[in-house]
């Protein structure tokens, strides 16, 4: 019999390089399988005559109390954004409307003066009555902040993290950080306060957004390099069966570990666990996405400063987001070019993933026209499909998550991570990662 590791990782996206490195950072004996020749997963990069495009995440707001020591464990090289990236914006009333990313943001044109009135006194609406029903995302932030803030806060918030739909998502899996904060103080804005007088002096520094040196896919190889020989690439793994005190891995070759940890989809991680009750692992909603790269010169593809636009509730279109790339990171396009990434599809518009690509690109090029208010004339697209897409944390995910969390105690030492559970973005996954070792044997 070969020898046991202590953790075998499964998947070498950014969860599973992320809860490798941290294991070896604190010394544990760890081991990172991940099926394909490249790691990174979702998130790899695309550089293709001058343009950098990334399908899935690209960039990192830092510092990150679990991001940042784990990106310099492993020698991650990022460098800071242009100031662009602080200006957002929402398409609506036909054109651009500026939200600063910031506590200016309460100034914004978006909101009506009366709209703005009934956010103020946001402090003194009372918490729901003891009604423990799942809160929609839309009906929370309606609540708190009155109908006309809380429908655009949470159309724009549910569509630019999860392509989702604010009534069919649950605010506490989605945006715990406002429910905590109700929770803790009856307010979000007076729980928000209470917070940041509660933060040691000096303040730490405000996180500002990052690219990694390269693109995502450059941060994901740095990793997995600095794993040395604990990284395998072209490993699929086909099976994970419990033997006695420790697990067996079948792929090229079989493994052995005291603790699995599986970076997969909820899907994915059902299909290689035979041996073990996987009704918790099933009909996890995922809602597919289309991200649409449109490059070409400044003139072509005219991109005003800012980090981009996500699309407001009132606006009929297919565009869910669009980034202006270029305009807060200029190693995306050569210079004097210019690259926007587009999304469009989820949770209100799957069926776009089976559209031709120059249905789509027609679609996206005339909406960036109305948005921005020019024409729009791109030599460089490309289409990139993400059918398994966007995990969606509707109002069954914290009984899905429940009934994970039984899975893992009667099989203790296999532990489920990745955006599909316990939040979707980077610096989740290294949150969840920092904790790794209270889950693990
Ligand atoms: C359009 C889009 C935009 C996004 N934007 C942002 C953003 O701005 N900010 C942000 O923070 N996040 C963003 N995200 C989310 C972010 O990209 C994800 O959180 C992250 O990439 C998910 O990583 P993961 O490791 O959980 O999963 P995955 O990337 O899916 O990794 C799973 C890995 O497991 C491997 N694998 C599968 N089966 C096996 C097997 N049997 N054996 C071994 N290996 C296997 C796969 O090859 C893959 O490498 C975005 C996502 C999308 C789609």
């Amino acid at each position: 019999m070969n020898s046991i590791t202590d953790v075998v990782v499964i998947g070498g996206g950014f969860s599973g390089l992320f809860h490798a490195t941290h294991l070896d950072r604190v010394n544990r004996d760890v081991l990172l399988v991940e099926a394909s020749p490249q790691p990174g997963g979702i998130a790899g990069t695309i550089i293709e005559d001058g343009f950098v495009l990334e399908p899935g995440a690209g960039t990192f707001m830092l510092p990150h109390r679990a991001l940042t020591p784990i990106l310099d464990a492993a020698g991650v090289a990022i460098e800071e954004t242009s100031q662009a990236a602080e200006l957002r914006y929402v398409w609506m009333r036909g054109g651009l409307v500026a939200i600063p990313y910031s506590p200016r943001a309460m100034l914004t044109a978006a909101i009506s003066i009366r709209g703005k009135a009934r956010m103020a006194v946001e402090p003194l609406i009372r918490r729901r009555s003891d009604d423990d029903s799942e809160e929609s995302l839309h009906g929370f932030l309606s609540r708190r902040l009155g109908r006309e803030a809380g429908r655009l806060l949470a159309h724009v918030a549910a569509s630019g993290v999860y392509a989702g739909d604010p009534d069919n998502m649950s605010a506490a899996a989605t945006f715990p950080l406002f429910s905590d904060l109700e929770a803790e103080a009856g307010s979000i804005m007076r729980g928000g306060i209470r917070r940041l007088r509660a933060l040691p002096k000096p303040r730490p520094p405000k996180p500002k957004s990052h690219v990694p040196v390269g693109g995502m896919s450059a941060a994901a190889r740095t990793m997995a390099a600095s794993l040395g020989e604990r990284y395998r690439a072209d490993f699929p793994v086909t099976t994970v069966v419990k033997e006695g005190d420790h697990f067996r891995i079948e792929g090229p070759e079989t493994l052995r570990a005291r603790s699995v940890v599986i970076a997969l989809r909820p899907d994915v991680a059902a299909a290689i666990l035979p041996g073990i009750d996987t009704e918790g692992l099933h009909g996890w909603p995922s809602s597919p996405v289309v991200v649409i790269g449109i490059g070409g010169t400044v003139s072509e593809v005219p991109l005003p400063d800012g980090f981009g636009f996500l699309t407001g509730p009132d606006v009929e279109a297919t565009i869910l987001g669009c980034l202006f790339e270029s305009s807060f990171s200029p190693r995306r396009a050569a210079p004097g070019h210019a690259l926007a990434k587009v999304i469009v599809g989820g949770a209100r518009n799957p069926q776009i993933i089976d559209q031709p690509d120059d249905e789509i690109v027609a679609a996206v090029v005339s909406e960036m026209e109305r948005a921005l208010g020019t024409a729009v004339t791109p030599s460089w697209v490309k289409v990139v499909r993400n059918r398994e897409g966007i995990p969606q944390y509707d109002l069954e995910h914290r009984r899905r998550l429940a009934s994970l969390e039984n899975v893992e105690a009667a099989n203790r030492g296999l532990v489920f991570v990745g955006w599909g559970y316990r939040g979707i973005g980077v610096a989740h996954l290294a949150t969840e990662a920092l904790k790794i070792t209270d889950r693990i044997e």
